[in-house]
C-alpha cells in the first residue's frame, strides 16, 4: 500500500470511528432547544474524544510509524486536526452553557458546589487545557519557539485523561445505554494502546542501538557522525532520514541518512549544529551508545520506480544531505544534474565527492565567495535563468528541492514560472 492509500484508508477508519457517536445518544424527549442543544452537546462530546484519541494517535511517531513511513504528512493530518477538529470539540462545552442557560463562564469556572459539578469540573480541565494548546499551536505557533510550544503541547496529557473521567459521571446516555458505555471503553481502550506504544517509545524499545565510531567537524559548523549498529541496524533508502537520540533520556531529533554500508549497517549523518540538541550531539564522543528510529521519509523514493527518470536536485546549504547517497548510489541510466547553493566553497560540504561523481553536471552558487576550481560556480540566488542556461528544456526533468523554506519557495516559484508543473517539484522541508 503506498503512503496515499494509507491516508485514505485511516481517513475512512477515522471517519468510521466517529460514527457511533451519533446513534447512542439518546434522543431528545422533547422538540425544544434546550434539548436538542444537550443532545448536540453529547455528540460533539464524543466526537470529541475520538478526535483526540486520533489526534493523540498521530503526535505519537510509536504510533504513527507502525504504519507509515511519511512522518511529514501524518504530522500534517495531526495539526489539520487539531486546528479545526478542536473546534468541534469547543462545541461540546458551547452547546450545554446553551442548554442550561448558564452564563458564558459556565465551562470555565472550576464548580465543586455537588458532586455533578465536581465531576464535570473534570471536563472543564480537560477543556482548558485544548484551549491553550489550540490557542499556542493554531493562533500563536509561530511566535513561540519551537521547545515552548512543545512543552505546552504535553498539556494534552492530561486533558485526555480528565475528558474521559467526566464522562461516566455526567453523560446521560452513558448511564442509560450499554452502547455508549461500550463505545466509551472502547475509546479507553484504544487511549491505552496507544500509552502502552508511547512508554515503549520512552523505554527505548522500538529503537536501535548504535555506537558512534565518528563525529567530527567537516566543514565549519558541519559535523559528520558515523554509526555502527549494536544489534538490528536500519535499512534506510536514498533520501530517507531517522530519527536520533544521543542518549536514553535525550530529545529525538530527524537527520538525513548520508550514507549507508550494506555490507555492515553502518550509517553516517551530516548535521549542522544549530541549537541546542545539535549542541549536545557534537559533544558525543565515539563509543558512545545511541538510539535511532526508522527509516522514515519518500522525498525521493518515486525515483526507486522510475530508473530513467531524469532528476534534478536543488540543495541549500545542509539541505544537501537527503541527495548525498542518492547520487553516489545511482547508476548510469539516470540524468542526474545537482544545483547547490551555499555561503562560500568552504561551506559547501560533500562538494569535492559530489563534483566528481556528478561528472559536470553540478552548479554551484555562492552568496560569499567563488570557486576558482570549477568553471560552473556562480554568485548569488538560484533562478528561472540558471535553470535555462544549463539544463535546456527545463520541462524533462523532476525538481528535488531541499534548504531553508524561504530557499524552496523561491525555487518553486522560478520553476513554476517556468512552467514546470506543480507535481514535479518534490520538497522537503527540514522542521515538521
Ligand atoms: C526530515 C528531516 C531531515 C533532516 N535532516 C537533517 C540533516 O541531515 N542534517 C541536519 O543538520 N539537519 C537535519 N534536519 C534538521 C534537524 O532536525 C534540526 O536542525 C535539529 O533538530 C535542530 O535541533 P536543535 O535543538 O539543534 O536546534 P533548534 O534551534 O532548537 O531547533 C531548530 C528547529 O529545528 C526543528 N526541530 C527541533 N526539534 C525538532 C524535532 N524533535 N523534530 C523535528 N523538528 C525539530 C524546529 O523547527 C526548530 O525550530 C532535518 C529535519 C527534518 C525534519
Amino acid at each position: 500500500m503506498n503512503e496515499q492509500t494509507k491516508r485514505y484508508f485511516l481517513y475512512s477508519v477515522m471517519a468510521v470511528t466517529l460514527l457511533p457517536a451519533f446513534f447512542i445518544v439518546n434522543q431528545p424527549f422533547t422538540n425544544t432547544v434546550a434539548q436538542w442543544t444537550l443532545w448536540g452537546s453529547a455528540v460533539a462530546g464524543y466526537i470529541g474524544v475520538v478526535f483526540m484519541l486520533w489526534m493523540y494517535a498521530l503526535g505519537t511517531r510509536a504510533a504513527s510509524a507502525l504504519f507509515f513511513v511519511d512522518q511529514a504528512s501524518v504530522l500534517r493530518a495531526h495539526s489539520w486536526l487539531g486546528k479545526y477538529g478542536t473546534l468541534l470539540i469547543f462545541l461540546h462545552p458551547i452547546l450545554i452553557t446553551i442548554s442550561y442557560s448558564e452564563s458564558v463562564l459556565y465551562s470555565f469556572l472550576p464548580l465543586l458546589s455537588t458532586e455533578f459539578e465536581t465531576h464535570v469540573t473534570l471536563g472543564r480541565i480537560a477543556f482548558l487545557a485544548l484551549l491553550i494548546i489550540w490557542v499556542t499551536s493554531a493562533l500563536t505557533r509561530g511566535k513561540l519557539s519551537y521547545r515552548a510550544w512543545k512543552y505546552v503541547h504535553f498539556l494534552s496529557y492530561a486533558a485526555v485523561p480528565f475528558a474521559l473521567l467526566h464522562i461516566p459521571d455526567t453523560g446521560s446516555s452513558y448511564a442509560t445505554e450499554i452502547a455508549a458505555r461500550l463505545y466509551f471503553f472502547m475509546i479507553v481502550l484504544g487511549f491505552l494502546f496507544f500509552g502502552l506504544l508511547k512508554a515503549r517509545d520512552i523505554l527505548a524499545f522500538n529503537k536501535h542501538r548504535y555506537r558512534v565510531m565518528r563525529n567530527v567537524e567537516v566543514t565549519p559548523g558541519v559535523f559528520l557522525l558515523d554509526l555502527a549498529p549494536l544489534g538490528d541496524p536500519i535499512v534506510p533508502m536514498p533520501g530517507q532520514y531517522i530519527f536520533l537520540k544521543h542518549d536514553f533520556l535525550s530529545e529525538e531529533h530527524p537527520f538525513s541518512v548520508t550514507q549507508y554500508d550494506e555490507s555492515d549497517g553502518t550509517l553516517t549523518v551530516t548535521y549542522k549544529v544549530f541549537g541546542r540538541y545539535t549542541e549536545q550531539l557534537r559533544r558525543v564522543v565515539n563509543g558512545a551508545a545511541v538510539y535511532a528510529m526508522g527509516p522514515f521519509g519518500e522525498f525521493t523514493s518515486k525515483l526507486d520506480e522510475m530508473p530513467a527518470t531524469p532528476a534534478v536536485y536543488i540543495a541549500g546549504g545542509i539541505g544537501i544531505t537527503p541527495f548525498i547517497e542518492r547520487i553516489m548510489s545511482e547508476g548510469e541510466e539516470r540524468e542526474q544534474w545537482l544545483f547547490y547553493a551555499s555561503k562560500s566553497p568552504d561551506n559547501a560540504t560533500y562538494s569535492r565527492q559530489l563534483q566528481s561523481a556528478l561528472n559536470g553536471k553540478m552548479v554551484s552558487l555562492y552568496s560569499e565567495g567563488i570557486d576558482i576550481h570549477t568553471t560552473q560556480s556562480e554568485r548569488g540566488r538560484i533562478t528561472a535563468a540558471t535553470f535555462t542556461k544549463y539544463l535546456g528544456d527545463v520541462q524533462r526533468y523532476d525538481y528535488f528541492v531541499c534548504g531553508p523554506v524561504g530557499m524552496m519557495d523561491a525555487v518553486d516559484a522560478e520553476l513554476t514560472s517556468l512552467g514546470v508543473s506543480g507535481h514535479k517539484i518534490h520538497k522537503e522541508e527540514f522542521s515538521f
